[in-house]
């Protein structure tokens, strides 16, 4: 079968969640045993969302290939178990400097360079570039920001020219929203007329609409937007609040999606999709009446999307241990010794966030110091690996002033460093320690227990590192390092065995977490803190 380009954009505001519409489709697709992946365009200049602060754009994801990512591409793992790549996120800065090399080259023998047709072949020529490989049916696009924004354009006008070129072999959904008035007691579909309009304006025609909404869409009102927008009634359904992210591709399905998808793009639908693994996930969901909590410790904690892949792998793991997941927020800028103890004892698990910079890191010693003494099972991610190691330097090995050059350049004991590798660096933008590494954990460790292996590798995003100089030291007084590069000899992964369950991995192990293979790290810290819950 040729490979099939399905477009998804988005109309009227954003955050409507047209990554897990995507997802969702690709979920669906998968099961009816198609090979589909996912990609994103992002109309920022940025290369890549790695120099983004999480204020202004949610976590940032990671792929096995080292690319700093939209956290849209973490929903297309989650819910496909296809990893992503660098080619799966593209954004108007990538596509710039690669025609801008390409201009320096003297590629374009004297030509004007211009949006049209430079930038448009650009973006078409990245949108093919996975379909190429052979390795895929469908390839779904989502193109980030809503349809009006300038920087949307030449996005959709390579939509456009493709849909053009690709006849059947493409099709274009269109997400938008539709508000229900309390005052008048009504939902409203001009929004929706609008945005599809707006895109009708730039020649495109939306095959499927799918409205997000609060509230049941009556069939009459369904037919009036499909009259309005010239997209077949049965073609236009709606994606409804639910209480999990992952009942979404059911919702879908259950209005036929799937199947209208494949029709409209020449293909005859056999059978049914196998959702049997999903559909055992949501029974577990919708079953737990236990709840597991836990708390997490970050400075980011009012921003829902900058822990997006930790709450994800948390939720995955309670779900499959029957436990609802009870996730508590705690503000390492506000955790102080006067307030730990009524801030942390009804916890059952405690994870220590990843993070840069020094804002809130003493909150976080604070709390490692309080879980350690309270034998707490307690999980530190990136930094808050190398936060559990600082607070053990000061507490036990007696290094008042332990630290992280990251924090205090000046410290005598830097047992957290900065790696060899970094020092020559000086440019931000995707110059860390990104992706998949190898690591080889000791037999007789947690970490290998968990993951029933001794060979593992997860992903990565760091500068800093544990400082081998104090390893024996470290060892001496209980904490283990388990876990290793064995090229670099860097430590990827520490313990105190002589704690309920102690585990700070250098590696971020949520981003490797999906609904069908959730990670095994999380699913042991989850059982150890359910174990404990039940203990108190
Ligand atoms: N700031 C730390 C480092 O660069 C940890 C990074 C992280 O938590 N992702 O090493």
């Amino acid at each position: 079968m040729e490979t099939k380009y399905i477009f998804v954009t988005g109309g009227v505001v954003s955050s409507l969640g047209k990554g897990i519409i995507s997802a969702s489709l690709a979920c669906l697709l998968k099961a009816r045993g198609y090979r589909v992946t996912i990609q994103k365009f992002d109309p920022y200049i940025n290369i890549d969302p790695g120099t983004l602060n999480p204020y202004e754009h949610g976590e940032c994801y990671v792929t096995n290939d080292g690319h700093e990512a939209d956290l849209d591409l973490g929903h297309y793992e989650r819910f496909t178990n296809v990893p992503t790549s660098r080619a799966n996120n593209v954004t108007t800065g990538r596509i710039y400097q690669s025609v801008i090399d390409k201009e320096r080259r003297g590629d374009y023998l004297g030509k004007t360079v211009q949006i049209i047709p430079h930038i448009t072949d650009e973006i078409k020529r990245n949108v093919k570039l996975l379909g190429k490989t052979g390795d895929y049916d469908f390839v779904i696009t989502e193109i980030g920001g809503t349809v009006g924004d300038i920087e949307s354009l030449p996005f959709l006008e390579s939509v456009r020219q493709l849909r053009w070129e690709l006849g059947f072999d493409s099709l274009c959904i269109h997400l938008t929203y539709v508000p229900y008035l309390k005052a008048a007691k009504e939902l409203k579909t001009k929004p929706t007329q609008h945005s599809v309009k707006q895109l009708q304006q730039l020649g495109i025609q939306p095959d499927v609409l799918v409205l997000r909404t609060e509230r049941d869409i009556p069939a009459t009102m369904r037919r009036k937007i499909a009259q309005f927008c010239n997209v077949a009634p049965d073609a236009v359904v709606q994606s409804i609040d639910c209480p999990s992210i992952y009942e979404v591709p059911i919702m879908m399905h259950n209005q036929h999606l799937d199947e209208i998808v494949l029709k409209k793009m020449a293909v005859t639908p056999e059978g049914e999709p196998d959702m049997t693994r999903w559909l055992h996930f949501l029974d577990k969901l919708n079953s737990a009446e236990k709840e597991v909590t836990i708390g997490l410790v970050g400075k980011y904690v009012e921003l829902q999307d900058a822990y997006k892949s930790i709450n994800e792998a948390l939720f995955q793991a309670a779900t499959y241990c029957d436990r609802r997941l009870n996730l508590k927020y705690i503000h390492s800028e506000k955790l102080n010794d006067t307030n730990v103890d009524d801030l942390m004892k009804n916890l059952d698990g405690v994870i220590i966030a990843p993070g840069f910079g020094q804002r809130g890191i003493e909150g976080k010693f604070t709390a490692l110091k309080w879980c350690r003494e309270h034998d707490v099972p307690t999980f530190g991610i990136c930094l808050g690996m190398q936060c559990m190691v600082i607070e053990f330097a000061r507490n036990v090995l007696g290094y008042a002033d332990a630290n992280s050059t990251e924090m205090d350049p000046t410290t005598a004991h830097n047992v957290i460093d900065l790696m060899e590798e970094q020092k020559s660096v000086s440019n931000m933008g995707g110059t860390m320690r990104l992706g998949a590494y190898d690591c080889t954990l000791l037999p007789d460790s947690q970490a290998a227990e968990a993951y029933g292996k001794t060979h593992i590798k997860e992903r990565h995003r760091h500068r800093f590192e544990f400082n081998n100089d104090y390893r024996d030291e470290f060892e001496k007084a209980g904490m283990r390092c388990v876990g290793q590069n064995d090229a670099t000899h860097l430590v990827e992964v520490v313990e105190l065995p002589d704690k309920r369950w102690w585990v700070g991995t250098q590696y971020h192990p949520e981003y490797n977490s999906t609904v069908l293979t959730p990670n095994p790290l999380f699913m042991s810290f989850i059982k150890a803190a359910i174990a404990y819950g039940e203990e108190k």
